[in-house]
């Protein structure tokens, strides 16, 4: 746990999946990266499936839910999905929350490994959303994107991820950048996907940023041309990197990673090429 500007902040790990290298690291030729993270034998890098969970102004806020709980066993086997912690909902167990403490639960975006947790089977085998009184926070142009996908982006939107919040009207659509409450601030951060947005967190000189897939990994955040084979305007995105490398460092901020194992959480330094991610030790929940 840690205290940003007055609020707690808790990072929960849904899991652990394995990703294909060239996914993460796009254009990259393997010599380079594989210094940095070395692949499996299948060419797989390791990927965590961090969320964050929020207390500010009496309410539970979480951020983005993993990849939940829905996979059949086919799609377990091709994420190669591990849990030694347990997923989101034993994290939140850990800090005494059920799912009907989340108030708030905001999605950075649509992708499959960031809001599949937001919906659950019930007993019948239903869709339902997992958190029964939380509003969930989605930006709009993302969520038409989502619903409108095409042959490249379709694989990762997955309907059941999100529809359902809409029939049972938890669904808030957002315009921008906007204040969740004070002190957590959702910023769009356009590239990964067209209204892909991030969070701030904390005020008054203290402050973290909820990268998320803006930089999947500490090694895409300091290298502008290092950009996921995901982001779907990846000049959009470098351009966007180069404007949050700069807030980074002028505000000293928290950086966390959702999907890095090795450096989840640190503070960038340096300038130009020798720019890095200096670790941050932050306990998991
Ligand atoms: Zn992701």
């Amino acid at each position: 746990m840690l205290n940003i500007g007055g609020i707690e902040l808790h990072l929960i790990n849904d899991g652990f999946v394995m990703v294909d290298g060239g996914g993460a690291f796009g254009l990259v030729p393997r010599v380079l990266w594989e210094r940095v993270i070395e692949p499996d034998e299948l060419n797989r890098v390791p990927m965590s499936l961090l969320c964050l969970l929020l207390r500010a102004e009496g309410k539970n806020i979480l951020v983005d839910t993993g990849i939940g709980n829905r996979l059949n066993e086919k799609q377990r086997r091709i994420w190669g999905i591990s849990r030694p912690q347990g997923g989101l909902l034993d994290g939140l167990a850990r800090i005494g929350l059920a799912p009907e403490d989340v108030d708030i639960v905001i999605n950075t975006h649509l992708h499959s490994d960031h809001c599949g947790g937001n919906t659950c089977y019930d007993a019948d085998g239903r869709v339902i959303p997992t958190f029964p009184n939380a509003e969930y926070w989605v930006q709009r142009l993302e969520y038409a994107d989502a619903c409108f996908p095409n042959e490249r982006t379709r694989a990762t939107y997955i309907a059941d991820n999100f529809r359902p919040l809409e029939a049972t009207g938890q669904l808030r659509l957002i315009d921008g950048d906007v204040q969740v409450v004070k002190g957590v601030r959702c910023v769009v951060t356009r590239g990964h996907t067209r209204a892909h947005q991030s969070v701030i967190i904390g005020s008054d000189g203290e402050y973290a940023l909820l990268v998320a897939d803006m930089a999947s990994y500490a090694a895409n955040f300091e290298r502008l041309a290092w950009l996921t084979a995901y982001d779907v305007e990846p000049l959009v995105n470098l351009e966007t990197k180069r404007n949050w490398q700069r807030w980074a460092q002028e505000h000293d901020a928290l950086l966390i990673f959702e999907h890095d194992t090795q450096r989840p959480t640190g503070k960038l330094r340096g300038h130009g090429k020798g720019m890095k991610v200096e670790p941050v030790e932050v306990p998991w929940t």
